[in-house]
């Protein structure tokens, strides 16, 4: 099957494994989204291309077409962005450089809030690390960690409370630059896409300001059909992205059983997915 046959069908474009804060394995993943009749997903953990192989593998086997991907955590105007990048040269010494710096500081800044918690509940770096399946560590392993003392009983319910980014313990991310990161996207041949906008602010004016610093760093989209951006609030988000020559995407965010997000809750048009491919380092592997 070449990438004109994807047009049947639906395409989850944001998806995460246990090689980041997901539950399954890439390979289970990749089953689950054929049971979801998807004709293809983007595996984008955070900050990590370790699933891709596995994931890969799979493509025949399930009949999905796999979208090689990833998640950057960032930082803007002192806010968290999540930019979604697909397609690009894993080899580019810019991404090396990346993977490098980050896995390091996502450790620290673990390691830090876990000795925050620790002043109060009973838990250590070695109950948090035991919930890792890969070499990034995110406060979903915190909340796995207190789920697993029987401090709280879902992930939600952590993200409440103790490990809440308004909360005592709260430490953030020590993050790069997201006009940065979009460029070396686009030097290691990839395509910028802005993960749920709504979850950086909930002020249009102030998205439209970002969105066009984005945009002139060579963004190529905006994550519009997510649960994290309220129905109501999605027009608006639409015509921002279109009003700066941006791609309109949609995709669930699933994380397995991590979060009740499901798998081709929200998909991105195949005519998106055709100008993604077109020109970037990688292509979409199809079965
Ligand atoms: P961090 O990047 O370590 O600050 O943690 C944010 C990550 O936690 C994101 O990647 C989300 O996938 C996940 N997350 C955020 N809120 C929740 C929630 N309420 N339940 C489960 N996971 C969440
Ligand atoms: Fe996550
Ligand atoms: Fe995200
Ligand atoms: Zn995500």
């Amino acid at each position: 099957m070449g990438t004109q046959l994807l047009l049947a069908g639906a395409i989850d474009t944001h998806v995460h494994s246990w090689c980041s804060d997901g539950t399954e394995a890439p390979a289970e993943v990749m089953r689950q989204a054929r049971m979801a009749g998807l004709a293809a997903i983007a595996l984008t953990d955070h900050d990590t291309t370790a699933g891709w192989e596995e994931a890969a593998g799979r493509v025949d086997a399930e009949n999905v077409a796999l979208i090689r991907g990833m998640e950057v955590t960032t930082r803007h105007d002192g806010r968290s962005v999540h930019m979604l990048a697909y397609l690009f040269d894993p080899d580019h010494e810019a991404v090396h450089e990346h993977s490098r710096c980050l896995h390091a500081t996502r450790r620290e800044r673990i390691e830090e809030m876990v000795e925050n918690i620790a002043r109060d509940y009973p838990i250590s770096l070695d109950d948090v690390l035991e919930q890792a399946s890969g070499e990034i560590l995110g406060r979903p392993h915190i909340a796995d960690a207190l789920i697993a003392k029987g401090i709280v009983e879902k992930r939600e319910e952590a993200f409440r409370g103790i490990i809440s980014s308004r909360g005592q313990y709260y430490v953030p991310n020590k993050a790069p630059d997201t006009c940065e990161v979009i460029e070396w996207i686009g030097e290691a041949g990839g395509k910028a896409v802005f993960a749920h906008p709504y979850l950086v602010s909930h002020d249009m004016e102030r998205l439209t300001g970002y969105v066009r610093d984005f945009s002139e760093a060579g963004l190529f989209g905006v994550e519009v059909d997510h649960r994290d951006n309220p129905d109501d609030v999605r027009p608006a988000l639409r015509e921002i992205a279109q009003n700066a020559g941006m791609e309109i995407f949609g995709a669930s965010d699933s994380h397995g059983a991590g979060k009740p997000n499901r798998l081709g809750e929200n998909v991105t048009a195949p005519d998106v997915i055709a100008r993604l491919e077109d020109g970037a380092a990688l292509p979409i592997l199809c079965p």
